[in-house]
């Protein structure tokens, strides 16, 4: 069963009637129930701001393979204990979907290296999402592109490392161009980032966003593999890895 927790800063859900209208169960709640319907052997839960270690404290992280975050007014108010635990399970493991505004949250931040600024505006652009990876995992079922017919804008520059895939590029009325779905491999965590997701839109309702982030979700999952040290640099003594075999083996032994 994958494990899956749903990060919500929970500010704008709370305080901004538009927003609280269009989410009455906040946006981490609307994101659990996209990925609920779609995702019928995950476990999904929700961890917010405002709850102790903002939700992530004692063993959630461990038990945790992938955590979604949204987080836009409040991201200098999440401890740097807890995005260090975050970043630390990414490197061991777990996957991470940043949305949106996530594009500055600490944790994305501190995993990118670099400052991951972008050029913006609140202007009802219509948004087409370009998935031009259809390939990938992440776009398994997907159609060539997909509207969200009134959008905020993000466009490049956005100041980021060169993804590993690419995904989704989208366009913008205003003819701005952005990397909206982009992939990281990090350690031994997958990140992806996905831009839909203004807090006074219903991007969240909409069924073509729950096929992405259950896509996203699968994929970001640790796939199990090879046990690897991470976080040390272990002297290594010749042939550690023996005892391996010095023979062929015969196919009719
Ligand atoms: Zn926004």
């Amino acid at each position: 069963m994958t494990r899956v927790v749903v990060w919500g800063e929970n500010v704008h859900d709370r305080e901004v009637p538009r927003v609280r209208e269009i989410y009455p169960d906040g946006m981490h709640g609307a994101i659990a129930d996209l990925l609920r319907e779609r995702l019928p052997d995950a476990d999904v839960t929700t961890a917010t701001l405002d709850q102790p270690s903002h939700g992530l404290g004692g063993d959630v992280l461990a038990n945790t393979d992938v955590l979604l975050w949204w987080g836009h007014v409040a991201h200098e108010d999440v401890a740097d204990e807890v995005v260090r635990a975050v970043h630390d399970r990414v490197l061991a493991g777990m996957g991470l979907v940043v949305l949106h505004s996530g594009h500055l949250s600490k944790v994305f931040r501190s995993l990118m290296g670099t400052s991951c600024h972008l050029r913006w505006r609140e202007s009802d652009d219509r948004e087409v999402v370009w998935t031009v990876a259809p390939t990938h995992p992440i776009a398994r079922g997907l159609p060539p592109a997909f509207v969200l017919p009134a959008h905020e804008t993000y466009s490049e520059f956005f100041d980021i490392p060169v993804p590993d895939d690419l995904v989704f590029v989208s366009g913008f009325t205003g003819g701005e161009v952005f990397r909206s779905g982009c992939c990281f491999n990090r350690g031994l965590g997958r990140v992806f980032y996905f831009s839909p997701g203004h807090e006074t839109y219903p991007v969240y309702h909409q069924p073509v966003i729950g096929q992405v982030l259950a896509n996203a979700v699968r994929w970001a999952a640790p796939a199990g593999g090879a046990d690897v040290a991470v976080g040390s640099s272990p002297e290594s003594a010749t042939g550690w890895y023996e005892p391996v075999p010095t023979t062929w083996e015969r196919a009719d032994a």
